[in-house]
């Protein structure tokens, strides 16, 4: 049979959602590569989805429903058949339902794939059901909220007026892992003249291509930013005629915050020398159209959402949010593109139900009462790995009156826990329609390859388990495809004037956004409200982060990787190889004090866990600081716990976010 060449989306959690041309023979993926037709991704693809067909086709893959015979977490089952495992969960379900009610069955998922419908159909059969919900806040709520007390419903500039600018900051995103094709932007800027600064906690591979690089110690960036206010406003350095017209409360920030943030106590509190905090805020204030990228992980302390309106308040004072080329791309809102209710259905609750914070996973298996939670249902993703405070998680997964299910592609560090395991679709085998989160652009795909031995997608599980469950909206008996169509009829003004051809087409589209809309602020005010009485504070300042009197000498940074995310992709052996094993990477000089040497075994270590990783020292970290890059599958680690043995379930000031940076350790060497 001829090679047929099938468009796709990159399902993953990650802001450029790339365009995939897929090489299909005899209903197999032979070869992905990048939709050179996709308008901002043109064509490249991080070295995670080249060999995306390994993935898809990986001797790995789960093909059968599998029900456990073993005990709990050993991993051990028996193939059944879709009927039988299908039948087993709706009884149980039907057990603890009129036991407990049905609060006492618990969804867990986040971003496993981001189709709209995939990702998000889960809701209305777990709300059909009357089961508790999930607060899904693992990733940036306090980035949004922290950018919400500022600007409002603004939207975040194109990220292709990077182009225009003279000054671009890299703002704790280590983009060359996380955000390729900005990047890619980034250094065309560059090599027209742009400077190009990276504040991060240690010397990313983003580094490479910057010109300047500033190490603030985790958990400061917002003091750091306070501190180049403090100096624009001393020197006069400020947009007058920007300050007067556009911004709500300057004169209260410059009056009661900013003579509480002089260069020399700044220093004090992020590491970064007063001479330096000076020269940044000169040459920022100078600038013509500065622009910062601001990345997600400094919002995930405990002071997250104040560090984000904190620097989201410095472009105000110098006028760069009235600039192209200018201001800050927190994330692109593309929400309002398509109308999520018809997929989530809400108003298929009886009665609002029990939230539970996904951060709290561990809490809500092992503490919560009134009712207990008798059964979890995970699919696209894998809380025994990701989710904070893993030896808490893997406590209540061990309990053997939780009847617990996972419906995955893999046998996940979660999934060999359950009682009844599903095979799930790669995105490759289904439809769905995708929106971006780092630039406006959206896509529709089809399915490029049939289904994977017997795996089934979220939607075809979802209505599966609502016939059993003898649920007869018709909601639950359209297919994929006439959801999808259902959701693409309806229209939304933030669709309107796209180019519909081409979105029928399956290629990307860019959402048409007004050339002017980041410079018209969505404010009650109409203005940068740095003062808002909305909010529990006022004004911004710096918080302290939940561990700022902690007593382990290192913060830990659980880091992104261009090798993995999350904990997707670890199927891939050469992916895996590349990453170059579990590393903990800390400074010489913190090596040195503890005895500990390049390559040895080490154990990281606090309250909540142990952790065995090789240790890497490294100078591009700083001391004070460990940095464990990747989120390990437990059989490919030194030991039997990954990373998230060591971070908390503590939240965020504002969002009720996860706080994984906000984490102190230990290393030693291990015995
Ligand atoms: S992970 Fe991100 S950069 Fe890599 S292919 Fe997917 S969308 Fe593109």
């Amino acid at each position: 049979m001829p090679t047929e060449i099938r468009r796709s989306v990159c399902p993953y959690d990650c802001p450029d959602t790339c365009g995939l041309l897929v090489e299909v023979e005899d209903g197999r993926a032979m070869r992905v590569s990048g939709d050179p037709e996709h308008p901002f991704t043109r064509g490249t693809l991080c070295p995670k989805m080249l060999h995306y067909e390994k993935t898809a086709h990986s001797p790995l893959r789960l093909t059968t429903p599998l029900v456990r015979i073993g005990p709990k977490g050993k991993g051990e089952f028996r193939a059944a058949t879709w009927n039988e495992a299908v039948a087993i969960i709706a009884a149980r379900w039907r057990e603890i339902i009129s036991g407990y009610g049905a609060e006492a069955i618990l969804p867990y998922s986040y971003a496993g794939t981001m189709g709209l419908v995939h990702r998000n159909c889960g809701h209305a059969f777990f709300h059909r059901l009357g089961a508790s919900r999930l607060d899904r806040t693992i990733c940036s709520p306090a980035k949004e909220a922290g950018w919400k007390a500022i600007m409002g419903d603004t939207p975040s500039p194109h990220p292709d007026e990077v182009a225009e600018s003279d000054l671009v900051i890299l703002w704790g995103i280590n983009a060359a892992a996380t955000n390729i094709h900005f990047l890619h932007g980034v250094r065309e800027t560059r090599k027209r003249g742009a400077q190009v600064w990276l504040i991060d906690t240690y010397e990313t591979p983003t580094a490479a291509a910057a010109d300047r690089v500033i190490l603030s110690r985790p958990g400061s960036d917002g003091a750091l930013a306070l501190g180049m206010m403090h100096v624009i406003a001393r020197e006069g350095l400020i947009d007058k005629a920007f300050v007067e017209e556009r911004i709500q409360g300057f004169a209260e920030l410059a009056e009661q915050i900013l003579p509480g943030y002089p260069p020399e106590r700044v220093s004090a509190i992020t590491g970064v020398p007063a001479s330096v905090i000076e020269d940044m805020a000169r040459c920022y204030a100078r600038a013509q159209a500065p622009f910062i990228r601001l990345g997600s992980g400094l919002s995930r302390y405990g002071n997250g959402a104040m560090t984000v309106r904190t620097i989201c308040a410095l472009p105000a004072l110098v006028g760069a949010y009235g600039k192209r080329g200018g201001g800050l791309l927190a994330s692109t809102s593309t929400g309002a593109a398509f109308a999520m209710k018809e997929v989530t259905r809400e108003d298929f609750m009886l009665r609002p139900t029990r939230i539970v914070n996904m951060n709290r996973l561990g809490h809500a298996l092992t503490e919560l009462s009134d009712p207990p939670v008798k059964s979890l249902y995970v699919y696209h993703s894998n809380p025994a790995s990701v989710t904070p405070d893993q030896n808490a998680i893997l406590r209540g997964l061990a309990r053997n009156d939780l009847f617990t299910v996972v419906h995955d592609r893999f046998m996940t560090d979660t999934a060999r826990w359950a009682d009844v395991v599903l095979p799930a679709c790669s995105s490759l085998e289904t439809g769905d329609v995708y929106r971006a989160y780092g630039t406006y652009c959206i896509q529709r795909a089809w399915p490029a390859i049939p289904p994977v031995g017997e795996s089934r997608s979220n939607w075809d599980t979802f209505a599966f388990l609502a016939e059993a469950m003898g649920f007869d909206e018709p909601y639950f008996s359209q297919t994929e495809e006439e959801i999808i169509e259902h959701l693409v009829a309806i229209p939304a003004p933030m669709r309107d004037g796209i180019d519909l051809a081409r979105f029928e087409e399956g290629k990307g589209v860019e959402l048409p956004l007004a050339p002017d809309a980041p410079r018209t602020f969505r404010t009650p005010s109409g203005k940068v409200e740095i003062l808002n009485h909305r909010e529990p504070e006022p004004l911004p300042r710096h918080l302290p982060t939940h561990e700022e009197e902690g007593n382990l000498p290192l913060m830990l940074m659980t880091a992104p990787t261009l090798y993995a995310l999350n904990a997707s992709f670890y199927e891939q052996d050469e992916l895996r190889e590349r990453q170059g094993g579990m590393r903990l990477m800390v400074n010489p000089v913190e090596a040195g004090t503890r005895g500990i040497g390049d390559g040895e075994r080490v154990i990281a270590c606090n309250e909540r866990g142990k952790v065995e990783f090789t240790l890497a020292v490294t100078d591009r970290v700083p001391p004070g600081v460990a940095v464990a890059e990747g989120v390990w599958w437990s059989e490919h680690a030194p030991g039997d716990r990954t990373v998230n043995a060591l971070t908390s379930q503590r939240l965020t000031d504002r969002g009720n976010g996860s706080t994984f940076y906000d984490t102190r350790i230990e290393v030693k060497k291990a015995r």
